[in-house]
């Protein structure tokens, strides 16, 4: 089956997802290892930032010199899981913009509910990486960039740890201009639209909750 998605690869990103699936690994390490993974996936989605140049002074000459361009990018944490990506990725941005976006599953449609939003001002300026660590039925994805298409967000990338390849179908059908990044494509979905393999529930694993 043809994925749709970047599959972000590198033997660190594998290493550390093999330690986030294993059933064993601790609430604290859990999250200290999403934090680190996102940094490694954000550098990949974050590729292609535009640059510029600026005059600088090194201590032995002036130079021209690459610095980014453009306005501050917006990262998107769906909640609650999306914060567990959204602090690895200010570790590598530590100036981009923030928004929420709350929505929870109908644990018997599956479908998406919205109880939050808020996100920073002119996003239709900016890059905006939406965050959430499962992309599994897709259905929280899809509704999350459609708001963020509503409050004008046009150059819109989709960052997730595990993808389902009916969630990344689901997605790519709704948002065919929203290119989708994870560390892994699972083998499918469970009827609890759990992924399968998978890690479990990205949240409770993050904040113990289970
Ligand atoms: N959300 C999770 O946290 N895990 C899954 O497997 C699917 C959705």
């Amino acid at each position: 089956m043809l994925h749709d998605a970047t599959v972000v690869d590198h033997p660190l990103v594998r290493h550390k997802l093999t330690l986030m699936r294993a059933k064993d690994t601790r609430t604290a390490e859990f999250r200290l290892l999403m934090r680190e993974i996102a940094l490694l996936l954000g550098y990949e989605v974050l590729r292609d930032l535009p640059l510029t140049t600026q005059t600088i002074q090194t201590p032995l000459a002036p130079m021209e010199s690459p610095k980014l361009e453009g306005k501050k990018l917006v990262l998107v944490s769906i909640l609650r899981a999306g914060t567990g990506l959204l602090d690895g990725l200010l570790d590598l941005v530590p100036v981009a913009r923030v928004g929420h976006i709350g929505l929870y599953r109908d644990p018997d449609t599956l479908e998406a509910v919205e109880y939050y939003f808020k996100v920073p001002g002119n996003l239709e300026d900016r890059l905006v990486v939406v965050v959430d660590p499962m992309l599994a039925t897709g259905n929280s994805a899809v509704a999350a960039v459609a708001r963020i298409k509503e409050a004008g967000g046009k150059n819109i990338k989709f960052l997730c740890l595990l993808a389902s390849p009916e969630g990344v179908k689901t997605f790519r059908d709704a948002h065919p201009n929203v290119p989708v990044f994870t560390a892994a494509i699972d083998d499918h979905l469970n009827d609890h639209g759990y992924i399968i393999p998978g890690l479990g529930d990205a949240g409770d694993r993050l904040y113990g909750t289970k």
